[in-house]
Parts: structure tokens; C-alpha cells; sequence
């Protein structure tokens, strides 16, 4: 069997074992989503939202770029933020960056790739606002996983200065932001801000 042939008979298990819990699990979950999380990660396979932190369908709205990055006129990641504040109605946004990002350390050699360069920008722009904090770091892994947390409280700021945020503040409905570090090595979760 190959592995694209594994995912379709991982999902027939998959459904058995759902419904042999709960008769009506599908049901129920087709009558609608009220997640009360957005997850906004990184688009690398080693941070699933949903298996790192254990929740189960239905209870995450989850948005995944490279590097977890918020960009102001990214008409994709500014129409997740209104779906999730403006009609599920979210409590919380949670930034998930990890330890050893691709993309990161990709801003932080600056060297060219190609395409991706352009969106690696945003994170490069925080890599200079913080040249100094980054120069003080006594090695190349400090320095990426510094950039790694630095990046997550960049992209936190970011949504709070969206419209969409600043709006559902004045309205006292604004979800509260999470800053996170999923750590590659140990599986665990850092709570940066
Ligand atoms: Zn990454």
C-alpha cells in the first residue's frame, strides 16, 4: 500500500473509531462550528495544531503559514482574524511559532531562495528592528530561537493593530492574544506573552 493509499484507510479507521465513541460524533459536528480558539502556526508538519495540544474537531479554527506570519494586506490571514473575532466569535488567538523554524532561520541567513524571499521579508523586518538583542546571542541556535520568539511577539502586535481587533476592542469583544513556542525536542509548549 503506498502512503497516499494509507491516508484514505487511515481515515476509514479513523471514523470507525469516532463512532464506536460516540454513534452520533458526525452528526453533530455537521450541525456547526463554535471553536473557541484560532490557532495561527506555522505551516511545518511537526506542529499540528489540533495534536499538540489535544483538541478535537470542531474546537479550533486554524490558520497555517510559513513561519506564522500576520501581514497587513495578506487578504487571506486578515479574512480568517474577521471570521474568527467578527462571526465565530473566538476568546482566544494563540500565535504558535516553534524552535528550529525553516522559515526563520531562512530571514536570518538572508540569503537568496527565491519566491519565498518576499514573504520572508516580514520576518527580516523584525530581525532588524532587533539587530542588537540578536548580536548578543552567544551562538546561531540562540540567535534562531531568538528570532523565533521575537517573531511570535511581532506577529502578536500585529493583530492587535489590525482594524478588525482595535474594532472589537472598542466593543469590549476583542479576543486575548496568546504568544507561543512549540519546542521541536521535547513536544512541550512555551508561553512567551
Ligand atoms: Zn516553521
Amino acid at each position: 500500500m503506498t502512503f497516499y493509499q494509507q491516508l484514505l484507510e487511515n481515515n476509514k479507521a479513523w471514523v470507525e473509531e469516532k463512532l464506536s465513541q460516540d454513534a452520533d460524533f458526525f452528526e453533530n459536528l455537521a450541525k456547526g462550528q463554535q471553536p473557541a480558539v484560532l490557532w495561527i502556526g506555522c505551516s511545518d508538519s511537526r506542529v499540528p495544531a489540533e495534536k499538540v495540544t489535544g483538541v478535537e474537531p470542531g474546537e479550533m479554527f486554524v490558520h497555517r503559514n510559513i513561519a506564522n506570519v500576520v501581514v497587513h494586506t495578506d487578504m487571506n490571514v486578515l479574512s480568517v482574524l474577521d471570521y474568527a473575532i467578527n462571526v465565530l466569535k473566538v476568546k482566544y488567538i494563540i500565535v504558535c511559532g516553534h524552535y528550529g523554524c525553516g522559515g526563520v532561520q531562512g530571514a536570518l541567513l538572508d540569503k537568496p531562495i527565491g519566491l519565498i524571499d518576499n514573504w520572508l521579508r516580514h520576518i527580516k523586518d523584525v530581525k532588524k528592528r532587533h539587530e542588537a538583542e540578536l548580536a548578543e546571542c552567544k551562538d546561531d541556535t540562540e540567535r534562531l530561537n531568538k528570532l523565533v520568539e521575537l517573531n511570535v511577539q511581532a506577529q502578536v502586535a500585529n493583530i492587535r493593530n489590525t482594524s478588525l481587533w482595535q474594532d472589537a476592542n472598542a466593543n469590549e469583544e476583542a479576543p486575548v492574544i496568546h504568544g507561543w513556542v512549540h519546542n521541536l525536542k521535547t513536544g512541550l509548549i512555551k508561553e512567551l506573552c
